[in-house]
């Protein structure tokens, strides 16, 4: 049977695979009341995950800066063989992997898999490029570095924010966002990683201003350095952004989204987005 969403839940130690229009939540688990819980998406090419475990060892990493028991990737992979056994291979997929901490009293943390067709404008974007706004988080760079409470580097389900930062942006006429911080130094895309080009040298802002460290730029700069094209943590600007030969919102089912226009300024691209497509696509 082949579905255009696919879900599977763990319960009672099996993955179970459940219809897509069917709850799968009870009312009070904290994922849903408090968005209390951590979540990965993972692109599904040809009916397979290539890059599956990076994502699991970073629901880990955020599974224990949240302080929820981690179900394991035995749990995980039982849960992805789950769903995609029902997908038909041609359709590009995104899956997504959600752990809450559950419903309390005592309960298990809630782990589950959903798995729907790439939006057709994630597509466009990827090749097509993107107009991006720069706004503002409004702390500085560092200090997550030293907040743990304010859960840097964890992809955490609370995304309400990175979510009203977007509808900010199309209400200016753009399709994305750069955050910057209180002092103006680049961080992250609401669900990307920013790469710039200047230089010679690949450039992202270092994990340490509390951004998620990305599965994709961490491919992309691997194989970058393994060809010869050096890569770096930078402290960057949106001036830097302006001045690079060639930027790139990243993640890993839009891919890299080069960014023609930034705040309205329409900007070069050096002709590197091939190169880079190239090289993730290896
Ligand atoms: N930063 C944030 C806030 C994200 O949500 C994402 C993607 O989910 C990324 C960066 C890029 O991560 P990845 O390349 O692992 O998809």
């Amino acid at each position: 049977m082949t579905e255009q969403r696919s879900v599977a839940i763990w319960r009672d130690g099996a993955a179970v695979a459940v219809p897509a229009d069917e709850p799968v939540l009870t009312a009070a688990d904290h994922g849903l009341v408090r968005g209390d819980g951590a979540f990965e998406s993972v692109a599904v090419l040809d009916g397979r995950t290539p890059h599956l475990a990076a994502h699991l060892a970073r629901l880990a990493r955020s599974a224990a800066l949240l302080e929820i028991p981690p179900p394991g990737d035995d749990v995980w992979h039982a849960l992805v063989d789950a769903v995609l056994v029902r997908w038909r291979a041609e359709t590009e997929g995104v899956l997504r992997l959600f752990l809450t901490r559950g419903p309390g009293d005592e309960a298990p943390p809630t782990a589950l898999a959903l798995l729907a067709p790439v939006p057709a404008e994630t597509v466009r974007q990827r090749t097509a490029g993107i107009s991006v706004v720069s706004l503002s988080l409004g702390i500085p760079a560092d200090f997550r570095a030293q907040a743990p409470w304010l859960l840097g580097g964890a992809k955490t389900l609370s995304y309400a924010v990175n979510m009203a930062a977007y509808r900010h942006a199309h209400r200016l006429g753009a399709d994305d966002v750069v955050l910057t911080s209180l002092e103006g130094e680049l961080l992250e895309g609401p669900t990307s990683t920013v790469v710039w080009a200047a230089g010679g040298t690949l450039h992202t802002p270092p994990t340490e201003t509390g951004i998620l460290p990305g599965t994709t730029v961490a491919r992309l700069f691997e194989r970058a350095e393994a060809d010869g094209w050096p890569t770096a943590r930078s402290h960057g600007t949106v001036d830097d952004l302006h001045a690079a030969d060639a930027v790139w919102l990243m993640s890993g089912v839009r891919g890299a989204a080069p960014v023609h226009t930034l705040d309205g300024v329409r900007r070069a691209d050096a002709g590197l987005t091939a190169r880079v497509r190239g090289l993730l696509a290896r």
